[in-house]
This record gives C-alpha cells, sequence and structure tokens, in this order.
C-alpha cells in the first residue's frame, strides 16, 4: 500500500475536509498550521520533452545543463526517474495527484482525445491541498497543452498562461519575478512550467551556434542506432542530428532560464524552508527508435531528470527506480503545513525516501498513440534487470537493460518465462488501476466534450499536435 509507515502530518483524521467546505471554497480552522514549526514552501519546476540522457549529470558529452548539474549538487536527485505516460497533460497530473493516468483518467492531451482532469471526492492534487491549507498558489504555465482548458489549474489562487501556444522560458520567469515581488509573507506553493525543449526546436539567436555536429555526437547516434532519415521542421528539412544539436540549444537555453529562476528564489527570506523539485515530464525521440518525439515507452520517451532539495536532508545521488508518481507522496512526507486530508490513501505512488522499495515501473503511452489494437495503446513495465514493452498484437519487447540499456536487442523469444512473470506483474497494477479510477468515480479512460475553441486549436496545430 503506497504511503504506508509514513509520518502523518494530520492529527488522524482521515478526510478533514468535508465536501461541504470545499465546494464553498472555505478554510477550515482546523487547517491552519501546527505551531511548532514553520510551514515549508514548495516549488515545482516542470522542464518539458527533457530526456533526462541529454543532462550533464546523467552522464551526455556535452555542456548542456550547468545550471540544472550544479543544482544537483544540494539535491537528492534520482538517476533512474521515469513518467508514466509520455505526454504532457497525463505526466504532469501523475506528478500533482500521485496517481497514473488511467487513474485520474486523463490519457491524453485534450486535443488529441483527453478530457480536462476533474477532481472528485476521493481525488484532489498537491495544490489543491495546499490551498486549503492556507498555502498561497501560484503557476506559470508556458505552453497550449497545460492552458486552462485542461482543468490543471485546479487549486492555484493565480494561474498564469501565456497568450498565444508558447513563451519563451524567459518570458515565463518575468511573470514569476512579479509574482514574487508581491506575494504575501505566509507559505507557497509555485509552480513554474517551462517548455522550451518541445519542437519546434528554435532556442534565441545567442544559442544557435552551440553544439556543432562532430565525433562525439557521431558516436552518441551511432551507439543508440539513430534513424538516418531527415525530418521537416522550422520551415526546414533536418538530419537527425542537426535536430538533435538543435533540442541540445533548446536544453541550453532552458537551462540558463532554470539558473536565473534558481538566483531569485535564493534571495527569498524564506529560501532555508524551501522545497523544490525539477523534474522532466517525458523526453524525445529525436530519431531514435524512428520516433522523433514523443508518446510510447521507449527509455528515452518515459526517463525523465528528478531533482528533490529538501532543507536538511543530505544531498546526493539516488539509484532507485522512481516514478513521477512518488513526487507527491515523497513532498507530503517531507513538507510541513500541508494538511494532506487522504492525499496518502489516494496516491499510487510511494515516498522515494522511505525504505525499502520493491517496485516495478509501469509506463502507457499516450492516447494518440493508441492504435486500436489494444484499448492501452503500449504498455511497460521496467524493473531492475528487464524491461517488457507489451502490445496486445504481439509484437512485444523484452530487453535486459544493464546489458542492452538503448533497447535495441528484443530478447521476448529467448526467455518466455520472464515475458510471462512481467506480463503477469504488469496486468495485475492495470487492473489495479482500472479498479481505483472507478473509485475515484472518474470513469477511466473517458472522452468528454470537446472544450477547445477556434483559437487552442490553432495554436496547436501551430506546435504539430492536431492535424
Ligand atoms: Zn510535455
Amino acid at each position: 500500500m503506497a504511503g504506508k509507515g509514513l509520518p502523518k502530518v494530520t492529527s488522524g483524521r482521515r478526510d478533514p475536509i468535508p465536501g461541504l467546505l470545499l465546494v464553498l471554497g472555505l478554510i477550515p480552522l482546523f487547517l491552519t498550521c501546527s505551531p511548532r514549526s514553520s510551514p515549508t514552501n514548495i516549488v515545482i519546476i516542470t522542464i518539458d520533452t527533457l530526456r533526462a540522457d541529454h543532462l550533464g549529470m546523467y552522464g551526455y558529452f556535452r555542456e548542456t545543463s550547468p545550471f540544472l548539474d550544479a543544482f544537483a549538487e544540494e539535491c537528492v536527485w534520482f538517476q533512474n526517474c521515469f513518467a508514466p505516460m509520455a505526454t504532457t497533460l497525463p505526466s504532469h497530473l501523475s506528478l500533482l495527484t500521485g496517481v497514473y493516468p488511467l487513474e485520474h483518467g486523463v490519457m491524453g492531451n485534450v486535443q488529441d482525445g483527453g478530457r480536462p482532469y476533474i477532481p472528485s471526492p476521493l481525488l484532489r492534487s498537491l495544490p489543491e491541498a495546499a490551498q486549503l491549507s492556507g498555502f498561497e498558489t501560484a503557476a506559470f504555465i508556458s505552453a497550449v497543452p497545460l492552458k486552462s482548458h485542461s482543468g490543471i489549474q485546479s487549486g492555484f489562487d493565480l494561474f498564469d498562461e501565456p497568450d498565444g501556444a508558447e513563451r519563451r522560458a524567459g518570458m515565463t520567469n518575468l511573470a514569476v519575478f512579479q509574482w514574487l515581488e508581491a506575494r504575501g509573507a505566509g507559505p507557497y506553493l509555485l509552480w513554474v512550467h517551462y517548455f522550451d525543449p518541445h519542437s519546434p526546436y528554435d532556442a534565441p539567436p545567442a544559442y544557435r551556434s552551440l553544439f556543432p555536429s562532430d565525433d562525439r555526437s557521431s558516436e552518441y547516434m551511432d551507439e543508440r542506432r539513430f534513424t538516418e532519415k531527415a525530418v521537416t521542421g522550422n520551415g526546414r528539412v533536418s538530419s537527425a542530428v542537426e535536430t538533435m544539436n538543435d533540442y541540445d540549444r533548446e536544453v541550453r537555453y532552458v537551462d540558463d532560464s532554470f539558473g536565473a529562476l534558481m538566483e531569485r528564489l535564493r534571495a527569498e527570506p524564506d529560501w532555508g524552508s524551501t522545497i523544490v523539485i525539477v523534474a522532466g515530464d517525458h523526453g524525445e525521440g529525436l530519431g531514435q527508435h524512428r520516433e522523433w518525439h514523443h508518446g510510447l515507452c521507449w527509455e528515452e520517451h518515459l526517463r525523465v531528470p528528478l531533482l528533490i532539495r529538501i532543507p536538511g536532508r543530505p544531498a546526493g545521488r539516488s539509484k532507485k527506480l522512481v516514478s513521477l508518481v512518488d513526487v507527491l507522496p515523497t513532498v507530503l512526507g517531507s513538507t510541513v503545513g500541508i494538511q494532506s486530508g487522504r492525499l496518502m490513501e489516494q496516491a499510487s505512488g510511494f515516498d522515494m525516501f522511505a525504505e525499502p522499495i520493491d517496485r516495478f515501473i509501469v509506463g502507457q503511452s499516450s492516447k494518440r498513440r493508441v492504435s486500436g489494437e489494444n484499448p492501452y495503446g503500449v504498455l511497460s513495465i521496467r524493473t531492475e534487470d528487464w524491461k517488457l514493452i507489451y502490445r496486445s498484437s504481439g509484437k512485444n519487447g523484452l530487453f535486459h537493460i544493464p546489458s542492452d540499456p538503448y533497447e535495441l536487442r528484443n530478447v521476448v523469444f529467448d526467455r518466455p518465462e520472464v515475458v510471462k512473470r512481467l506480463s503477469s506483474m504488469l496486468l495485475g497494477h492495470i487492473e489495479n488501476q482500472t479498479r481505483k479510477a472507478g473509485e475515484f468515480r472518474v470513469g477511466g479512460d473517458v472522452t468528454e466534450p470537446d472544450t477547445l475553441d477556434a483559437d487552442a486549436r490553432r495554436d496547436l496545430r501551430g506546435l504539430g499536435y492536431a492535424n
């Protein structure tokens, strides 16, 4: 059971937030913070489309991430963190609710057949709990999949979004800085979302001469067997290596913006009691496995960076297998002042700092990648040693990760006993998720009426999401 044995922040009441008070938006008196210690601020920084292996701390050969690498030295950073789905809205919702996409019911971005997030009496997000606990809550998002048609704004006093399809990290930072200047003296939850590494890859001009092709870029792509095929984008045809160079320039730009944000946050008087979580929402194919973008279950789609800074906790690297669904229970286990109600019981993830965690990682393809042959699309299960990619068509893949980290040698016919064991674990997990979705009464994979207006549709077409 997720969250078992974790420190309780509440006084033992099972659900201290009655539904009527939720509806009325009132803050009950029993939600006030403990007088014994100061509340902890929470800063969540998500960087869209950031594959872990393109950052210095994860062993990349280019200097794409000096600020993230430096910040990692004061964090616990997770070498093996995975998104539950390589799609923006479902992945972010899993981070904020601690449950899998099948459980919160959002199986794709709204424009790709996903439905908006709808809280239920048994399903709430961390921002909703923080708001009810008296935290000032603010979100600054940078692109259309997370704009307020998505429902993810629930629980935020301020939800700041771009006018058009997206905005650069520097513009998002300006809005964040204004808010920090004006915020009150109480505890806060701040979410900052950057979008720059997402396609189209068009870093500001000052970055465009960085990272030219060289022997090391060829070596990197050869050992992962990137496609040689060219891709059309930004009004031109690019080879795989040019595409990767452009992507890396965006990563370096967003890293610089992250550095500027951290400098500003460090100047806050309550920095000493501020938790910071930095995560990618999913990776990017860039031509690996013949996939340019994301939405499937390959490692380069699902493996994301995760850094957690908790004041007083020793920094270091963790090799544990963790998922973005673990962020919520981990934050609740280390935060003072959030009255979590039944959020711990809701969560499917684990407190990453609880010992030991014997777990496997489950992934699922985005709704837009469902072919019709499988109602769940493509599923994956990952242990320390093995990764099974499951398709109902029978074209399954089994990879021995320690000897084949880039998933190049399918051994599904050589190890039937492993396939059988992992399939059983995976399907049992999916059954549990389906049952929880019923408990949350979110209806699982339910398509709601389209809530996108014409402007949003145009913005999405510009990003290449919709046809
Ligand atoms: Zn995304």
